[in-house]
């Protein structure tokens, strides 16, 4: 348990910082709540900063986000701003290979009192956790990228996919210990779910193999595989069957669009980048360039975000006050969207980043 914790707070780029502030002013409340304190350290990045100074992810920034005890961040990336390359610019990539922030969590469930794009009924159950591998995958070839030419016209480009055993292990390993954890809180039992593409790719045939590894150490959990496009279909046809999923970095990253979705939205889905020594803590959205600047975001994701911030942090100073404070904004937003009196702009309705705050606030004070 510290006396105080140091966060590192990155707000960024368009509803970054609108988002950011409503987290900000959430923590203050449930830190008095619950009596732990922590300082934010607000630090510059991203688009923005890189039009103004020429470099995006400054090095005092990455220095103060080494030192805190954890980083909350907004979002980065702006369409109109590009690298040489043409690709935009994205520090949470970098901060993500710098930390080795390896695991990509990315939580949803329905909350009662919001729609959901599904009609089904059992679609009100909906609470899985997509883990993405984040380290390597797809994504390992940006920057690398292969770009051959023929008489000065570029004829074909190689982007690699890497699959390592230590990093598949590592995630998968993850993926189990999440699937025991989130098993005893909902008593219930532990399921994990690889998805790849091992009938076709010999890296996600080997992925599968060390899924199978793994799987065989922790007998006590209930495994299957999917493919990547029959599992694209099945978390539309029937996602409430899933519990933990497990995969590659750019399935990941498309596959969480697609769950985002099934809550109603980017505004309502959580994320946490964890490594063995760091994590961060964003909401899975974007900046929102067509939103940015009026007040209109959703600022539940964030929210969330700063929730399993408290989470992580709680088991690994030992502070039960940090626990506590994290099931407080996870209740607090529950009922502030069961009582049906805040409709996100998103969800067609007229409430937006701080009415949806004041409304989580006041929840806070009152929520068992
Ligand atoms: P990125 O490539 O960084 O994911 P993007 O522009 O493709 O960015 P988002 O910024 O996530 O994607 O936005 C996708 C859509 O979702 C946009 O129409 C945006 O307005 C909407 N959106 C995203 N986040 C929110 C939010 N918090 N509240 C309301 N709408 C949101």
């Amino acid at each position: 348990m510290l006396s105080s914790y140091h966060i590192a707070v990155l707000p960024g780029d368009g509803i970054g910082k609108e988002v950011m502030h409503s987290a900000a002013d959430v923590l203050a409340a449930v830190a008095a709540r619950t009596g732990f304190t922590c300082r934010l350290d607000y630090q510059p990045a991203g688009a923005q900063h890189y039009l103004d100074s020429g470099v995006a992810l400054p090095e005092p920034t990455l220095r103060t986000c080494e030192r805190a005890d954890a980083i909350l961040f907004g979002a980065m990336g702006l369409p109109h701003v590009r690298g040489a390359d043409g690709t935009e610019i994205i520090p949470q990539l970098d901060l993500r290979f710098h930390f080795d922030l390896y695991a990509g969590v990315r939580p949803i469930r329905v909350f009662q009192g919001l729609p959901t794009p599904l009609a089904h009924p059992l679609a009100r159950s909906i609470d899985l956790v997509l883990v993405r591998e984040s380290t390597e995958g797809l994504f390992y070839a940006r920057g690398r990228g292969d770009v051959r030419s023929n008489d000065g016209v570029v004829s074909e480009v190689y982007d690699t996919m890497k699959i390592s055993r230590r990093g598949t292990a590592r995630i998968c390993e993850f993926a189990f210990a999440l699937a025991q954890r989130r098993a005893q809180q909902k008593g219930r039992l532990a399921r994990v779910t690889n998805v790849d593409k091992a009938n076709v790719f010999a890296s996600m045939a080997f992925w599968r193999a060390i899924f199978e590894e793994t799987a065989a150490r922790h007998p006590q959990v209930t495994t299957d595989n999917a493919y990547v496009d029959a599992m694209a279909l099945n978390l539309v046809l029937k996602p409430w069957t899933f519990d933990v999923l497990v995969t590659e970095n750019m399935f990941g990253d498309i596959l969480s669009d697609l769950i985002a979705a099934l809550v109603g939205g980017m505004g309502m889905a959580p994320s946490a980048d964890i490594g063995d020594r760091h994590g961060l803590f964003q909401p899975a959205h974007g900046t929102a360039p067509d939103i940015a600047g009026q007040g209109k975001a959703n600022p539940t994701a964030m929210l969330l975000s700063a929730a399993m911030m408290l989470d992580w942090l709680a088991v690994r100073a030992s502070d039960p006050r940090l626990a506590e404070a994290a099931q407080l904004i996870e209740r607090a937003v529950e009922t502030v969207f069961a009582q049906g009196t805040v409709r996100p702009m998103e969800f067609g309705g007229p409430h937006g980043t701080p009415e949806i705050t004041q409304a989580v606030i006041a929840a806070l004070q009152v929520v068992p």
